[in-house]
């Protein structure tokens, strides 16, 4: 049985002024049967914790593969845990183009966050280009194998497909796409990591999900949730979201 989880990401937004949405969303979206978790920046970490309590979970939306030494700029897995983080999102689309991140570099910050004690969100997708060409199974397989390390758990380690073009831009594949995909990474977790692990990671979607279309993604097999980048901002936003969820 995988509980559902709904997952939002700040990116670079939010300052304490945003802290209102945590609270808005705690009281007016009480969601027993779903796990929320928002990923705010790193300077707000520690306050959206204090904000959430036992409601809402927090994760960090990166971390550096060291535990700690002379990277200017970065943060550890450890540094994120000590802010109040449970998660870490790893190899968003963003970082891996902005960053220029390979899935070896994913892996490892993976390994340093399941060390840290955190749970890895690693995200995977395609390009328009590489759908196109009909490559999308095979890029996200070459991108499971890489970026997810040995030894995983169902605990440790939660995946979010989301296809780099619907990432922002109010498009969305198609829900047969979705299934295709989520069914396909399914499948690479049984083989890889057993039917335990492979059948109790969940597997979230991401990419311009919405109050309006949330419904429909999560009625596909094997989307166990959904990380949620523009619309976990506004909890009038991500709150209809996760109710869709929750009656899913
Ligand atoms: C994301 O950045 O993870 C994301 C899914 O963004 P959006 O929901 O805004 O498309």
């Amino acid at each position: 049985m995988r509980r559902k989880l709904a997952a939002g990401n700040w990116k670079m937004n939010g300052t304490g002024d945003n802290l209102a949405q945590i609270a808005a969303l705690t009281a007016a979206h009480p969601a027993p049967g779903v796990d929320i978790l928002i990923c705010p920046p790193a300077t707000l970490l520690s306050r959206v914790s204090d904000a959430a309590g036992n409601a809402i979970a927090t994760g960090g939306q990166d971390c550096h593969a060291a535990g700690s030494g002379a990277h200017t700029g970065d943060i550890s897995a450890a540094m994120l845990k000590d802010a109040g983080a449970t998660h870490v999102i790893l190899g968003h689309s963003e970082r891996r183009e902005d960053h220029g991140e390979n899935d070896q570099d994913v892996r490892d910050k993976a390994n340093a966050a399941i060390d840290a004690g955190l749970t890895a969100v690693i995200c995977v997708g395609e390009s328009l280009a590489e759908r196109e060409a009909a490559n999308t199974l095979a890029i996200i397989g070459g991108q499971l194998a890489g970026s997810i390390p040995d030894g995983v758990t169902a605990q440790n380690m939660v995946i979010a497909y989301e296809p780099i073009w619907a990432i922002g831009t109010g498009k969305i594949p198609t829900l047969d796409q979705i299934g295709e995909v989520h069914d396909f990474i399914r499948t690479a977790l049984e083989k890889r990591f057993g039917p335990g692990v492979g059948r109790s990671t969940r597997i979230l979607y991401g990419g311009s999900v919405k109050p309006s279309n949330a419904e429909g993604i999560f009625a596909v097999s094997n989307v166990d949730g959904a990380l949620v980048g523009g619309a976990s901002l506004k909890a009038e936003d991500f709150g209809p979201i996760i109710t869709a969820l929750e009656n899913a």
